[in-house]
């Protein structure tokens, strides 16, 4: 579906019912190609009535997805690896006409959402109960893994595919019904995703893509349908959502934002960790939630890495990210560029030093680019320091010891991942054992767990206590019923009112 506008064909983003695309049926917002700054499309934005007709879908759906065999379910699960790996460059090149990343990125992107699939193809070992014999005389004890029901899934714009590709393969693998809310500002991949489940044989229904913003997430925390809700944004809404999911009676692990800090040790080979910041750092234009966004230097090394990082971003392409050639892409929107334009413009009159200052960038058009740049001398109490940027900019916090640099990380509100770099195992041993944050690297700077592992940061960037994909994510989606069973023969029984013990 399309329509013409003065200038541009805008392709309308439909959300997906039931198996059917649903158009819009009444608010659409804006969804733009940041490489060109053209607006490209239109997305559907469900009101409150659309999201309690999904909620129902999929609940009718539910029960006879529940009750299809794990055998069957597990070969449809085969199937959907099998397509998703073959298609992965469909998938890759809408993630780049919306996100903006660039085309290998987002090939990235699909690999590490297809690694949770295939840890989903043994879903037959990942619900399997458990069984004790013989607790007491004649008596054993079983524990089943049944499906939530209707779970909702709402995720955030810098992972289209992957962070879906986390939640909803788990819960519909478990058997549950989802309405997927992907973020509105690039909300394309969802829908092929939908589609795709379909294609492997998932029941119509069972994957349902809503889009939306607020007005759609509100009545997916308040329907009394909806069991359990995932959730991956920014930490204010993550907050929001636990709070008002959990008072509603909802099960919900909502992961927040981060500020993920790389320390530098004397002893640590500064090539290497140059170019890993540099990675980690403008990798996606710094819109990663496991991005390093603070190099902690620790005691006589941040002149030299600072000159390292400098020649490396000196040799950084920034263009369109369908252009092979291209290394960083532009932001998502012109508001991320004008919000991390303001933290570089505001960096040198807080105290800090500008190194590299990325607003020189020139690319041609109205793309939302900016350069990467790197801070220095950056200390807790600056904005720079305190916000999450979200974008291509690295700051060095120069520290004199290991003890400063671990204070520092644990001083701050987000914990999401860390990483040191360093040739000593007796450091990096004790940095594991320190440190306050949920995923640690060590000579590794975005260390996203692999699929049989699960996801997940600690303090400001996670609410609640699950994390997302592998193991934790079975518990998060299904409920465990445990049964106690005996077989009595009826002439030993009598009644007691006492509390039965064995
Ligand atoms: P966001 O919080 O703006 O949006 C996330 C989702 O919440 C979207 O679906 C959006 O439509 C919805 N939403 C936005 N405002 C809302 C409101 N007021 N009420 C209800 N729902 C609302 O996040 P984003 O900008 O899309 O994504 C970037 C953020 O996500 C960063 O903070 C990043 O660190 C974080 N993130 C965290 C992880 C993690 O694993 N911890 C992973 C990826 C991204």
């Amino acid at each position: 579906m399309s329509t013409t506008t003065e200038t541009t064909t805008l392709t309308a983003i439909p959300h997906v019912i039931g198996g059917r695309h649903v158009p819009a049926d009444g608010r659409v917002g804006p969804v733009f190609n940041p490489a060109t700054g053209q607006q490209t499309g239109e997305v559907a934005l469900a009101s409150a009535d659309l999201v309690h007709e999904a909620a129902r879908t999929a609940q009718a759906a539910q029960r006879a997805w529940r009750d299809t065999g794990l055998v069957k379910r597990q070969q449809i699960i085969f199937r959907l690896r099998d397509l998703i790996a073959s298609r992965g460059d469909e998938l890759a090149r809408i993630i780049t006409a919306e996100h903006g990343k660039t085309v290998s990125d987002a090939h990235g992107e699909v690999t590490r959402g297809l690694e949770n699939v295939e840890f989903c193809t043994s879903l037959m070992h990942h619900l399997k109960g458990e069984y004790s014999e013989q607790v007491a005389g004649g008596v054993d004890v079983h524990q089943v893994r049944q499906p939530v029901g209707v779970v909702a899934c709402i995720t955030p714009f810098n992972f289209p595919a992957m962070v879906p590709l986390w939640m909803v393969t788990t819960a519909v693998a478990a058997g549950n019904a989802v309405i997927l809310k992907p973020s509105e500002r690039d909300p394309s991949a969802a829908v092929w995703l939908a589609d795709i489940f379909a294609e492997a044989g998932v029941p119509d229904g069972i994957l349902n893509v809503v889009h939306g913003d607020k007005e759609a997430v509100d009545a997916i925390l308040d329907d009394p349908i909806i069991r359990a809700v995932s959730f991956v944004g920014s930490t204010p809404i993550a907050k929001y959502i636990y709070a008002r999911a959990a008072e509603n009676g909802k099960r919900v692990q909502a992961l927040g934002g981060a500020k993920n800090h790389m320390i530098v040790m004397p002893d640590a080979d500064l090539d290497a960790a140059a170019d890993a910041a540099v990675s980690a750092g403008y990798g996606s234009a710094g819109e990663r939630c496991m991005a390093v966004s603070v190099v902690v230097a620790v005691g006589e090394v941040a002149d030299d890495l600072i000159a390292k990082v400098s020649e490396r971003i000196g040799g950084l392409k920034v263009g369109d990210g369908t252009d092979p050639a291209s290394e960083m892409g532009p932001l998502i929107t012109r508001d991320a560029l004008d919000r991390v334009d303001g933290f570089v413009a505001g960096a040198e009159g807080e105290g800090a030093r500008l190194v590299v200052d990325g607003r020189e960038l020139q690319v041609d058009g109205d793309g939302f680019f900016i350069g990467p740049s790197l801070v220095d001398k950056v200390t807790p109490g600056m904005r720079v320091y305190d916000e999450e940027i979200f974008g291509p900019v690295l700051s060095v916090v120069r520290v004199d010891t290991y003890d400063e640099a671990v204070a520092l990380i644990n001083g701050n509100r987000y914990a999401n991942g860390t990483a040191v770099f360093t040739r000593d195992g007796k450091t990096a041993r004790q940095f594991e054992y320190d440190i306050e944050v949920g995923m640690v690297g060590i000579n590794v700077p975005i260390p996203v767990p692999v699929g049989a592992f699960s996801f997940g940061g600690w303090k400001d960037s996670l609410f609640g206590d699950t994390h997302m994909y592998g193991a934790e994510a079975f518990n998060f989606y299904t409920r465990r019923k445990v049964v106690t069973t005996r077989w009595p023969d009826p002439s030993e029984s009598q009644i007691s009112l006492g509390f039965p013990t064995h």
